[in-house]
């Protein structure tokens, strides 16, 4: 009976182990073609910090970054990300352009070899305030990506994410890391810059699409659908940032920016109170999202099916930001 009893629970063993390794072998199936959702890793508290050092609320290594427009404001801001990136294992390419003009971008490497990126980029610079709204949030918002995008599995385009510098003096680095890029003949998928993600007073997390080339639209608002984040989202024809660099050197392009078309706008922009108390953090959350959500899933490689008939940039309302020269 003793004996019996043994080899039933031995049967019982051996059968329950063989369900496991299905079970197991099911979940990994699964997990692999199931649609990937990085958005849900974004993280308000680590937006917080990054932004409260980029603006100068928090102390980077015992200094404050009180400005990103001098040249010393500048170098500590590329000297914070850099940091931040290599913390997560990034290797930071330098593209210096001129003295004292320098982007820097990493490179996040496809699981299927390929020669074609996604390009996500923000201006660093500042008007030599705080800023920010224009560019902190952008700037930490591609940083963001930068901590959840790694995880991403089966890639099928490699993404770039990449820091301009000098963008309030009229685009120029934006300009020369496109004409680099064009240069180099690199395929380029598509180009998304993000720049002001800070203000939404009355919470309706209403993002605002910069002159989408091709079938971004259509794709943009695919995503926000697909991936359930439903914010309203609106067409413009806002330009006066870095999105028009990359469009110019004939690449597909796109910007991502809070209602500044439609009002609900910084009050603070270009002054000196753009500062971090003045952020509205369910917005930079919201346009932090929808940017993870699209990039991922272009380079995963999902398709949309795109219907409508593509309409030109100037059938939409815009509104132009401003240049200064120090
Ligand atoms: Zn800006």
């Amino acid at each position: 009976m003793k004996k019996k009893i043994s080899i039933i629970s031995t049967l019982i063993i051996i059968y329950s182990c063989s369900i496991n390794t299905n079970n197991n072998l099911e979940q990994i199936k699964t997990l692999s073609t199931i649609k990937q959702n990085p958005e849900d890793l974004v993280s308000v508290q680590r937006l917080k910090n990054n932004l409260a050092v980029l603006s100068g609320n928090s102390p980077f290594e015992e200094t404050i970054i009180s400005e990103r427009g001098s040249i010393e404001g500048r170098r500590k801001t590329r000297e914070f990300l850099s940091k931040k990136l290599s913390e997560l294992g990034y290797t930071i390419e330098k593209h210096s352009y001129r003295k004292n003009g320098e982007n820097i971008y990493v490179k996040i490497m496809a699981d299927i070899p390929t020669d074609e990126y996604i390009l996500v980029g923000a201006h660093m610079d500042s008007v030599k305030n705080a800023g920010a709204n224009d560019n902190g949030t952008g700037s930490t918002a591609v940083l963001e990506l930068a901590y959840i995008l790694k995880n991403l599995k089966n890639k099928k385009l490699n993404i770039i994410l990449a820091w301009f510098d000098e963008e309030e003096l009229g685009l120029i680095g934006s300009y020369e890391m496109a004409k680099y890029f064009k240069k180099l003949n690199l395929k380029i998928n598509s180009v998304h810059t993000i720049d002001m993600m800070g203000w939404d007073s009355n919470k309706n997390n209403l993002i605002e699409i910069e002159r989408p080339d091709g079938d971004l639209w259509e794709y943009y608002q695919a995503v926000n659908k697909a991936h359930n984040l439903n914010f309203p989202l609106r067409r413009t024809n806002s330009g006066s940032t870095d999105h028009v660099a990359f469009r110019e050197n004939g690449f597909k392009s796109v910007g991502l920016c809070e209602e500044w078309v439609g009002g609900d706008t910084t009050p603070h922009y270009h002054k000196k109170s753009d500062t971090y108390e003045n952020i509205h953090f369910n917005i930079l959350e919201s346009g932090t999202k929808l940017l993870a959500a699209v990039i991922s899933d272009l380079s995963l490689g999902v398709n949309y099916p795109i219907k409508s008939k593509f309409i030109p940039h100037d059938q939409f309302p815009g509104k132009d930001r401003h240049f200064h020269k120090f």
